[in-house]
């Protein structure tokens, strides 16, 4: 197998399952559609909106942006969004997080509709993860795990260690891969750096989300492991890397996933196929 575990490979076969799962909501009239909402003119939210448009029109997914003003206030953004909830022509949300600071972020985040809350933002959408009941999973998260099983790479059994613990992507990663019946250990910021180092090496599975070049180094590392590099960082000259050093370790491990073209390229595949579902459980 190859080295190289490449996010787009792994995209691709969700959009065709996508393809496959739309004539019969189209059948009914149904056009999945996903809400974005951005506040305020951030370029990179502008980026990841247009990034989700352009995906979500490929497939033959509608998208409608609702854009706030960046003072725009809590109350008048949850308004927002309880019209979003209760508009049966709209099957998903996405928001653009972080919010500005002048905004009580969480009580926004918890004013989306579990049904509609694709990448799992909310408590009641986390709650739903953590006992396995209805719901979607963080996309990012849920793309480590698309591409392991793409690769045919087993978790269930495995040594798995993930490094960080963010509600983000360290939580609900760990949590994931937990339900796939690894033994799961997660590292983070006040883990002992002895111990950080053994767990590493013990593993079969390391999983990277810590937000912070060369978190993962050479001396971390052996032959036979995988590792999926979730970080997004960008080096002197603005160029994109990830958690893990790349050079260092790509030479030393069985399998890795690059940044970019890794993780993050099929995590927008994943919410669209969120979206499909929760139109789909619309239909039903
Ligand atoms: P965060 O800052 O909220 O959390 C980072 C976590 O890593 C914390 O729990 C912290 O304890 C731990 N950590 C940090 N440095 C560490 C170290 N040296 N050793 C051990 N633990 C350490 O970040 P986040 O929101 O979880 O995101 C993590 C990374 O994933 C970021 O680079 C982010 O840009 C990236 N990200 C990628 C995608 C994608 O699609 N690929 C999506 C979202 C976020």
């Amino acid at each position: 197998m190859e080295k190289l575990l490449k996010g787009k490979i792994v995209a691709d076969k969700i959009n065709e399952e996508i393809l496959s799962r739309l004539p019969a909501l189209y059948e009914k009239g149904i056009v999945p559609t996903l809400a974005i909402v951005r506040v305020g003119e951030n370029p990179g939210d502008i980026a990841y909106e247009n990034g989700a448009v352009k995906k979500a029109k490929s497939l033959g997914l509608q998208t409608e942006k609702f854009i706030c003003p960046a003072d725009m206030e809590t109350e008048d953004l949850i308004a927002v969004i309880r019209s979003i909830n209760e508009n049966k022509n709209i099957h998903g949300i996405l928001l653009l997080q972080p919010l500005p600071d002048h905004i009580d972020g969480e009580r926004v985040r918890n004013s989306l509709a579990w049904e509609k809350d694709l990448d799992c933002i909310s408590d009641r959408a986390l709650g739903n993860l953590f006992v396995g009941a209805e719901g979607f999973a963080p996309c990012t998260a849920e793309s480590c795990l698309e591409i392991l099983k793409f690769y045919d790479i087993a978790v269930e059994g495995k040594k798995v260690v993930v490094i960080g613990r963010s509600m983000v992507i360290g939580k609900p990663v760990a949590l994931m891969l937990l339900s796939a019946n690894g033994t799961v250990t997660v590292c983070h910021t006040r883990t002992k750096k002895e111990d950080l180092i053994r767990c590493c090496l013990d593993a079969d599975i390391l999983v990277v989300a810590a937000g912070c070049r060369n978190t993962l180094t050479a001396e971390m590392v052996r032959s036979g492991q995988t590792v999926i590099d979730v970080g997004i960082n960008f080096d002197e000259e603005r160029k994109m890397q990830g958690d893990a050093d790349f050079e260092g370790i790509s030479q030393i491990v069985d399998h890795i996933t690059p940044v970019p073209g890794g993780v993050g390229s099929a995590t927008t595949s994943v919410l669209m196929r969120h979206l499909v579902e929760a139109a789909e459980r619309e239909k039903n």
